[in-house]
């Protein structure tokens, strides 16, 4: 590995993060295997990726048997495949939303989705919330704030941004206790659409109905509601981001299904293909008919290769029945990962919608604890377990296994963990 390292380290830029100093020689269903012969359970899916494993065989065959056929058509002549795989991932998509443009990543589909929301609307207004993570393009990252080192000497960004807080209720921006919320942060922003900028020249609100980098925290139900009914009062177009908590990642097969809210344009990547690059922006037909032709392209997007690897994924969902898998032990994760928190004053807060799982450490004052958290990855680590953190401090632990993992290996995985949070108290 150290060769490896030192191989990386000439050609690779240090601008490009990795998590941990492993190589890996092979990914297999929920396991990798490092090239020192180790073998993990990936419970990090490739961050949100890989939600039906490394490899599986079914989207193997279809990329092995679209290779066969033809490997990119770019703008010059149609691509069925790519029309099949729109057929095939839009009556999965919340009610509504019925024309898509594919793109190669999900910062794509974010650029996509405020190019599309400004051109509809006419207006140039974006408002996001505080901690989110849309990507790190110029336009997503001007409305990224999970972290200043994504935006830092990028300046000047996208104008006409507006930031808002998150509705993030275990550290509520307005102190607020669950059971008391008034909706402030509702409040706060009908004040900014009258302080800051009026709602006529608001194009687009852009939110994660469950914060994924910054803190893998869902949005209340009731605040989304109100969002969406503030939206609709203005004419504004509402985006959910759901790069990281679609295809299933959260037991349905987006976030918004939970919530009965439906967003106006929709952003999709991460597990559409599992591992492949491609990205989706959706709309309804309506809005999507208005983008005028040549008003948005690309060269890569929707490459059909791609797209057979989304069809395989999509049916793999479907015929392995992993929605109401994950549904059912999901309950049984969150009230384990629960248990253990009453144990250990030192896990603040377990929450999340389906397999996507957030686990925020926090000190007796119940300040972020970075430090029990890294020692809770490394212990998992050392055991071979993969796990990530995300946050603005690292205090919080994405719980993301593969939506095919079993519950024996699950529980496995939590065993492992709470070894780990033993240990780290
Ligand atoms: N939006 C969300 C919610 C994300 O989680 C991410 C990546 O983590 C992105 C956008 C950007 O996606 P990509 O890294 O594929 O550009």
């Amino acid at each position: 590995m150290k060769h490896l390292l030192e191989r990386a380290g000439k050609v690779i830029t240090p601008a490009l993060h990795h998590y941990y100093p492993i190589e890996i020689v092979r990914g297999d269903g929920i396991y990798v295997e490092s090239a020192n012969g180790r073998k993990y359970m990936d419970f990090s899916s490739g961050i949100a990726v890989l939600n039906i494993g490394h490899g599986h065989p079914e989207v193997k065959n279809a990329i092995q048997g679209q290779i066969e056929r033809f490997m990119h058509t770019g703008g010059v002549y149609y691509n069925e495949t790519a029309v099949r795989a729109a057929e095939r991932l839009l009556p999965v998509t919340p009610q509504g939303l019925d024309m898509l443009f594919f793109g190669n990543s999900g910062t794509e589909s974010v650029e996509a989705a405020l190019k599309l929301a400004r051109f509809v609307s006419g207006r140039q207004g974006i408002v996001s919330f505080t901690g989110a993570f849309h990507g790190r393009t110029l336009g997503a990252v001007s409305i990224t704030t999970s972290s200043a080192k994504y935006r830092n000497r990028y300046h000047p960004l996208l104008p006409s941004v507006y930031h808002v807080p998150y509705p993030y209720c275990f550290r509520c921006p307005f102190n607020c206790k669950p059971e008391l919320c008034d909706l402030a942060c509702l409040d706060f922003i009908k004040g900014t659409l009258r302080r800051q900028i009026y709602p006529d020249e608001v194009a687009a609100f852009i939110i994660e109905p469950v914060l994924g980098e910054g803190g893998y925290h869902p949005a209340p139900l009731r605040f989304l509601q109100g969002l969406r009914k503030l939206c609709d009062e203005h004419g504004i177009l509402l985006i959910f981001d759901e790069v990281q908590s679609g295809i299933g990642r959260t037991g349905r097969w987006f976030a918004a299904d939970h919530y009965g809210v439906t967003p106006d344009i929709l952003t999709v990547a991460k597990g559409i293909a599992s591992g492949l690059p491609l990205s989706a922006v959706i709309a309804s037909a309506k809005i999507m008919k208005k983008w005028a032709p040549g008003a948005h392209g690309t060269t890569f997007g929707g490459n059909p290769v791609s797209c057979a690897a989304a069809i395989a994924t999509l049916d793999v969902i479907e015929k392995e029945s992993l929605l109401p898998q994950v549904q059912e032990l999901s309950a049984e994760i969150v009230t384990s990962l629960k248990k253990l928190a009453t144990d250990f004053p030192h896990i603040g807060d377990v929450r999340g919608l389906g397999y996507m799982i957030g686990i925020e450490f926090v000190t007796e004052t119940g300040a972020s604890n970075r430090k029990a958290c890294d020692r809770v990855l490394q212990f998992c680590l050392e055991k071979g377990l993969i796990l990530i953190p995300c946050g603005l401090e690292r205090n919080i632990i994405r719980f993301i296994p593969p939506l095919i993992t079993k519950s024996e290996d699950i529980r496995k995985g939590i065993e492992i963990f709470a070894e780990g949070v033993e240990k780290a108290a």
